[in-house]
């Protein structure tokens, strides 16, 4: 235990020179306030860090404090390296995350050069300083769910049972989104804590210790047609295959344990979280197998609910990639969420946009959800859930909200804030980010790029000019990131934050930055093939161009 405390930092109080280098400080320490396990700077997946180490953590903070507005801190991976002079339209902060050279980006390699302390694992937004705690994947998790009501259940889904597994950082937005869908949803979690912590968090409802206590609340919201979530402590490569034995066929099956990481993530049956920690630090090797075992029962138990008539998918924590190395030849008969449902929505650019309110100030982000209700009044799906995420959505740390939103749409909200921010209406600033999980800014060809229509599946590039975007479009964080632990040689991709503090120079940097960071959103589904983006391109004046016409699309 550090002794810190890992409160948020309320009201306009400044301790940096200005808002810019205010805001990334706020975000740092948000990050860590709603994280999983602070002490060790880890925010979520595991493994996923705020910042290298501690002595590396104060020394951003008290750069951060000292920066002017034309200098720019370089991070690598999570440890402050210098601040150079560069002008005040560059970002605050530029940081890569975990990049290792293609032949050695490997799980034990990640390791090692973890425990000589010259790397860590940024997760997505851990590292960028830009989760939101479980809300930031609870609309996409929805909207899976809604997607797969609206194909397969007349668009109704009370009554109908969720099953899936994973109460941590991300997979504790789960039991939210099956009630907001509608749905009875069971979450099998090993961590006592982590069930308890999502239940005082306002995202969990029940709490049972027996696999028959569970299906009898199961039932029972079942016979009421009320969304409902359970949480049963236990493991899932046990649990599983024995409701699949008891010949009960879930409507929906997922997963979110850390599944990607078979030595700090999956945790095997049969073994204590103590049993683990000893396994982790004298036998890594024999823990990585018996997660390999269990992950293929899990992942079988999977395949067997699916061919008995589930809707089974993959929620992007490479279990199917596990499951495979297992011997599970068929594992990939499971889809992947973004192809099966999200994929026509990020060719748009559509995607998991987000703000912070800076102030602390839960109104501002009540007032600006009227902003949107208002002003996109004539799009059901934005005005759905903003209706129910301010019902429902609990704030944790500075309060935040998400919105699948596009091309346009960011940046008009964008500016829209920055002008309240300047008019008074709100409290204090608003910081502006996105999951990486966002049209331009991801490879990963188990996740977000599996199967794309040219095939373009692994290139990277994507997310490299993503962040070169960033930078020449006056972002205030830009941030490259590829995978560690389980998920090094997997993914990279790239992230964005944009501090509107009410100035001018905000709004110039909002319209730039958000507009081409979905413009190019838009161009890399156009580009592999995807009519819904040419169309985009072609609606919206996103200047791509179309080689196979010999035309620019305009
Ligand atoms: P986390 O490490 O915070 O939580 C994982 C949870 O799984 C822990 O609470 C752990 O106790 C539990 N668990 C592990 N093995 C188990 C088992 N055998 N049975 C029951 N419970 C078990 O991770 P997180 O942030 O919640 O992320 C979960 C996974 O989802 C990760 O692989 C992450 O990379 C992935 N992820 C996917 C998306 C997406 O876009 N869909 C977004 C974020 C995270």
């Amino acid at each position: 235990m550090t002794n810190r405390s890992f409160d948020v930092t309320s009201g306009n109080t400044l301790r940096c020179r200005g808002w810019r280098q205010e805001g990334l400080l706020r975000l740092l320490e948000n990050v860590l306030s709603v994280g999983e396990d602070p002490d060790n700077l880890v925010v979520y997946a595991a493994l996923g860090k705020a910042a290298r180490d501690w002595p590396s953590h104060d020394a951003i903070v008290q750069t951060l404090k000292t920066m002017r507005d034309d200098e720019t801190l370089i991070v690598q991976s999570g440890k402050p390296i210098g601040v150079v002079r560069t002008h005040d339209r560059a970002p605050v902060v530029v940081m890569a995350n975990c990049n290792m050279i293609g032949q050695w980006a490997k799980a034990e390699e990640f390791y090692q050069l973890e425990k000589k302390g010259l790397i860590c694992w940024g997760g997505l937004t851990a590292g960028d300083w830009q989760y939101i705690g479980s809300q930031g994947v609870i609309q996409g998790t929805y909207e899976i769910f809604r997607c797969i009501g609206e194909r397969h259940f007349s668009s109704d889904l009370s009554g109908k049972l969720i099953l899936t597994s994973g109460l941590g950082g991300m997979g504790g937005a789960q039991p939210l989104a099956g009630r907001l869908a509608g749905a009875v949803i069971l979450c099998v979690e090993m961590d006592s804590t982590r069930i308890n912590k999502r239940m005082e968090a306002g995202y969990l409802q029940h709490r049972a210790e027996t696999l028959d206590e569970a299906l009898r609340l199961v039932v029972e919201a079942q016979r009421k047609g009320d969304g409902c979530s359970i949480g049963l402590l236990g493991n899932s490569a046990d649990i599983l295959p024995e409701i699949h034995a008891r010949g009960i066929v879930p409507d929906i099956v997922t997963d979110q344990t850390s599944a990607h990481d078979l030595v700090y993530g999956y945790i095997p049956a049969g073994l204590s979280i103590e049993d683990v920690q000893a396994l982790r630090e004298n036998e890594p090797e024999k823990l990585a197998g018996l997660s390999l075992t269990s992950i293929a029962r899990h992942v079988q138990a999977m395949l067997d609910f699916q061919s008995a008539g589930s809707i089974v998918f993959d929620n992007g924590n490479l279990i199917r990639t596990q499951a495979k190395k297992a011997g599970i030849e068929n594992a990939f008969d499971i889809p992947i969420f973004t192809e099966a449902y999200l994929r026509p929505l990020f060719a748009r650019a559509i995607g998991p946009f987000r703000w912070i309110a800076l102030s602390n100030d839960e109104n501002d982000i009540r007032r600006i959800d009227d902003y949107l209700l208002e002003t996109f009044a004539d799009n059901p799906s934005v005005v759905n859930w903003i209706t129910l995420a301010r019902a429902h959505v609990p704030f944790e740390g500075l309060p935040a909200r998400i919105a699948w939103l596009g091309h346009d749409a960011r940046t008009q909200v964008g500016l829209a804030v920055n002008r309240m921010v300047r008019d008074g209406v709100l409290a204090g600033p608003v910081a502006f980010t996105r999951d990486h999980l966002d049209a331009g800014a991801m490879a990963h060809p188990n996740i977000m790029t599996e199967n794309m229509k040219d095939g373009s599946d692994a290139i990277a590039d994507w997310p490299l000019l993503n962040a070169m975007l960033a930078c020449s479009s006056q972002a205030d964080l830009v941030a490259i990131h590829s995978g560690g632990g389980g998920y090094a040689g997997y993914m990279t991709s790239a992230g964005i934050t944009i501090v509107a503090d009410g100035s001018s120079e905000a709004d110039e940097r909002l319209r730039i930055a958000l507009t081409n960071d979905t413009s190019l959103g838009v161009m890399r589904y156009a580009d592999a093939g995807y009519e819904d983006a040419y169309d985009e391109a072609k609606d919206r004046g996103i200047r791509w161009l179309n080689l196979k016409e010999r035309r620019t699309v305009d």
